[in-house]
Parts: structure tokens; C-alpha cells; sequence
């Protein structure tokens, strides 16, 4: 008898052993990886699948295709407290903290209480903490998740907060401008030094003279400026990482391309090496890795900018989905905070195919272009976003001219160069004529403009200059990656997140 049990007890010890890490797996994830395009609603995302299906040499299976086969797949609503459209700021506070509030807000309830958001969770949890942006740490999307201030422009207290509450172990981004006192230059501080030149260098803009970097050294940060600095960096006795990759904020991914050798890390890099050191935790991790720029190119109009910034986007989910592959106790979500510009490629008028004799011998004809892989070869002759084009043509209608050439396959006419540079003698800045109440960034409108002006060699056609309200979309794989199918709200990403380690949000702080 006692044998008999001990062989029992035995065989469902074997059982179990090999049963159990296969329901721990099933069941909950240690790891959790979230990943967010700004900006990149289905448009987007439906331009980077078609460049990959039209563009000859492109790859078998995009990272993004690979996530949908092997997760789930929903749709997201983005709408904010009481309104339809909803800003960067109370998107990040509602993937982040699970409440919906008003647009600006940060952290904070509608009432402006200040919420407990998923990095407060992990935190409780004993999982370390990392958020990864090519916009900068400061900014709304990052902000959303260890900040709590009544307006996303107050971006000092956000990089006080940042450091005074330590709550993220690895951050990896730009902005370094809000962190230094105020009177000196980002390239001048001791430990940033490295900053390159093309990552933006620059005054501070603090009103005070506290040295955040120096601070956030004290508090056991290592701090890292360039490229070589974060490469050289080693995870094994690394903890905790402060990057700061520039002044305000990244360029975009098109004026930054590898061949260019800029000195500022790709998000991929960047989140290798997050993962790297986060993935010392034996309790595990949370990470948030924002394409913050898919929504800066697409602010501006600008369809080739808008595609390079979703291959970055593709790249670093590559990084993660192989390191899921390693670690399956790893759940990774991808989603964005809603859509901008109303991106379309659309049939039109111009340029229609010459008429194909077919097999049967009858002859076929299009009556119009309804756009071939051309589209993309070019947008990847453009080698500058077209914000930077008006910026370096100091905005004199021969210079852009030369810019708009010299710099891609469109060609542009004087008067037309004039007309994307105009201002308006109100405003005081262009504005595209028939959709003036759609183009609220003065500042960007030039680009726009030129967006739309050169659309139809590309196809391509744009609503707005602002946020839209389009569903976005959401896919999942790993443990309770099951949770995101159907139509979700985007408050469902922090509790759906918060449920997965035992805990409730929202919550107040
Ligand atoms: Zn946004």
C-alpha cells in the first residue's frame, strides 16, 4: 500500500511537472509588452501591408502579419471622456491607467484625480519597468504612464516626476532639453556629451535649475546619449538606464536612415537593450515601446515619412516577437492610440494605364489608375521628410523648389512653391484652402500642403491634419493574448493588463 502510494504520488508529480509550465504558460503572463504607433489606425497600417505586398525584393512576412497569425486580432475604440476624437495625452492615460479623460490630461480622472497606471502594477508586482519612444520621455504617450499633470505641455514636471518618482527602471527616448537646468545647452552637460548633433542639441527648457540627469544618476541610473553609448552599455550589471538620444525629439525615421550613420539609435536597438536588461527580473517585466512618429508624419501629410516610420515601427516588433519566441510567459499587445490624417490610397484621374491586350485577344481598359507597386518605388526615391524640406528651404519658394527635386521624384513648379510656402495674412501661416479648420499646427501646414500637392503621383490622398476617429487595431499574442479579440475600448488594455497580474485599475494613485 504505502508503495503503491508513493508510486501515486510519484506519477502525479511527473504529471504535474510536465503539465504545469504549460498551464502557467496558458494562463497568465510574467512578461507583458505593449506596443503603441501613434497614430497608426488601420491607414497605416494598410499602407505597410501593401508596400510589402507591391514592392518588388520586400520581405515574405512583415512582423505585424506575423503577430496576426499567431494572435488575436480586434478593434479598438479610441474616444475619449465625452467626446468622439481623442488627443495623444488622455489615450495614453486610458491604455495606461484604464480611465477615460479629457483631452491634455495626463494621469488624472476627468475629475483630475491622479490614477495608478500599469507601470504602478508591475512595480507592485516586483517586475521591473521600461518605456521606450522615439518622440521624447516627456511626451504625452510615454508621460501617460508614470506622470499626473493637468496638461501634457507641462512637460518640466513631467521630467521631475519622472525622476522624483523613479518608477521606470529603463526609459530609452529623446527630450533631454526638459532635464538639464535651465541656462545651459544639452551638448555643454558632462554626461551628455555624446548627444549627436542630428539627434538635436539645444538651450534647456526648465524654468529652474534643477539637473535631472544628475539627479536620476544619484538614484542609480546609468545614462546613456548616443547610439555607441547605449550599444556599449552591459546588461548584465546594468539595472537601471536613463537614454536621453537628443534635445526635444528624434528626427524622423526618414532623415535618419541607417546608411546615414547618424549616431542615434533605430527603436529596435533600443528595445533590445531594454529587453536585455528588464529580462534580468526573475519576477518578470513590463515594457511599452511607443512608434511615437507614425503620427508626426502623418500630422504633416506625408506618406513616404508616414511608411518609413511604420518599418521602424515593424523592426522593433521583430526584437520583441523574437524574444516572445524565447520567453513564451510573454504577452505582447499591439495597438495604437487612434488614427490621424484620414491616410487614402485611392483611385483617381491621373496618369491611367494604357490599355492591355488580353489572352482572349479583346482589349482591357482601365479608366482609372487604381495605383500599382510604382506608388511605393516613389515614395523610397523621397530622402526627406517634407517637414524638413520646408525647414531647409527657409522658406523661399526657389530653395524648396530645389529641396522638393533634389531630395525626391517629384518635381514642383515656382508658383507652386509659392503657394505651399504662402501665409495667410490672418493666421499668419499657409493654410490648405479648402480644409482650413482640419490644419490647426500652423507650423506643419507647409508640409501638408505639399502632402497634397504631389498626393496623386503617389496615389495617395489625405482627409485632415488632426486626430481621427477610425477604430483601431489591436493584436495580441501569448498568455491571455485571447482577451483582445472583438471590439474592445481602450481603457481594456490597462485592466485586460492589470487583471493579467492579479491587480484592478482603475484605481486611484
Ligand atoms: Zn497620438
Amino acid at each position: 500500500m504505502k508503495n503503491t502510494l508513493r508510486s501515486l504520488c510519484l506519477f502525479l508529480g511527473l504529471v504535474l511537472l510536465s503539465v504545469g509550465p504549460v498551464l502557467g504558460e496558458a494562463s497568465t503572463p510574467k512578461n507583458i509588452i505593449l506596443v503603441i504607433g501613434d497614430g497608426m489606425g488601420p491607414e497605416a497600417v494598410g499602407l505597410l501591408l501593401y508596400y510589402n505586398r507591391f514592392f518588388p525584393g520586400a520581405k515574405e512576412e512583415l512582423n505585424v502579419e506575423r503577430l496576426m497569425r499567431l494572435g488575436n486580432t480586434g478593434y479598438c475604440l479610441t474616444y475619449q471622456y465625452g467626446t468622439i476624437v481623442t488627443d495623444s495625452a488622455s489615450a495614453a492615460t486610458a491604455m495606461a491607467c484604464g480611465v477615460k479623460t479629457r483631452d491634455g490630461m495626463i494621469g488624472k480622472d476627468q475629475d483630475g484625480r491622479p490614477m495608478k497606471s500599469i507601470v504602478d502594477v508591475a512595480r507592485k508586482r516586483g517586475k521591473a519597468t521600461g518605456l521606450i519612444s522615439n518622440t521624447r520621455i516627456t511626451h504625452a504617450t510615454p508621460a501617460g504612464f508614470y506622470a499626473a499633470v493637468l496638461h501634457r505641455d507641462m512637460e518640466s514636471s513631467i521630467a521631475s516626476q519622472f525622476v522624483e518618482e523613479s518608477k521606470v527602471d529603463v526609459a530609452l527616448s529623446s527630450g533631454a532639453q526638459f532635464f538639464i537646468p535651465k541656462g545651459t545647452n544639452v551638448e555643454a552637460h558632462e554626461l551628455l556629451r555624446s548627444t549627436p548633433k542630428a539627434a538635436g542639441w539645444g538651450p534647456s527648457k526648465r524654468e529652474d535649475d534643477r539637473d535631472l540627469v544628475m539627479e536620476a544618476r544619484a538614484k542609480g541610473y546609468s545614462i546613456v546619449a548616443s547610439e555607441r553609448e547605449l550599444k556599449e552599455l552591459d546588461p548584465g550589471s546594468t539595472r537601471r538606464i536613463l537614454g536621453l538620444f537628443g534635445g526635444v525629439a528624434f528626427p524622423l525615421a526618414i532623415d535618419r536612415q541607417p546608411q546615414m550613420a547618424t549616431g542615434i539609435p533605430r527603436l529596435g536597438d533600443m528595445t533590445r537593450k531594454a529587453i536585455e536588461v528588464l529580462s534580468k527580473n526573475p519576477d518578470g517585466f513590463f515594457l511599452m515601446v511607443e512608434a511615437g512618429q507614425i503620427d508626426w508624419a502623418e500630422h504633416a501629410n506625408d506618406v513616404a515619412a508616414t511608411l518609413h516610420e511604420m518599418m521602424e515601427m515593424d523592426e522593433a516588433l521583430g526584437v520583441i516577437m523574437e524574444f516572445a519566441q524565447r520567453d513564451p510567459s510573454t504577452l505582447v499587445i499591439l495597438t495604437a492610440d487612434h488614427s490621424t490624417g484620414g491616410l487614402a490610397i485611392a483611385y483617381n484621374a491621373h496618369n491611367p494605364p494604357k490599355p492591355v491586350v488580353l489572352a482572349t485577344g479583346e482589349t482591357w481598359k482601365s479608366k482609372f489608375n487604381f495605383n500599382d507597386g510604382s506608388i511605393f518605388e516613389i515614395m523610397l526615391k523621397q530622402r526627406k521628410s517634407f517637414t524638413r524640406m520646408v525647414l531647409d528651404s527657409r522658406r523661399d519658394p526657389g530653395t524648396l523648389k530645389k529641396e522638393v527635386e533634389e531630395n525626391s521624384a517629384f518635381s514642383i513648379t515656382l508658383e507652386e512653391a509659392s503657394r505651399v510656402l504662402a501665409r495667410d495674412p490672418e493666421k499668419g501661416f499657409p493654410i490648405p484652402c479648402d480644409q482650413q479648420d482640419f490644419y490647426v499646427y500652423g507650423s506643419m501646414n507647409s508640409s501638408a500642403l505639399l502632402g497634397r500637392l504631389l498626393g496623386k503621383k503617389t496615389g495617395t490622398a489625405w482627409a485632415v491634419g488632426t486626430h481621427t476617429h477610425t477604430p483601431v487595431m489591436i493584436v495580441a499574442a501569448g498568455p491571455m493574448s485571447e482577451k483582445f479579440r472583438g471590439l474592445l475600448d481602450n481603457t481594456q488594455v490597462a485592466s485586460i493588463m492589470a487583471e493579467a497580474w492579479g491587480e484592478k485599475l482603475p484605481e486611484p494613485r
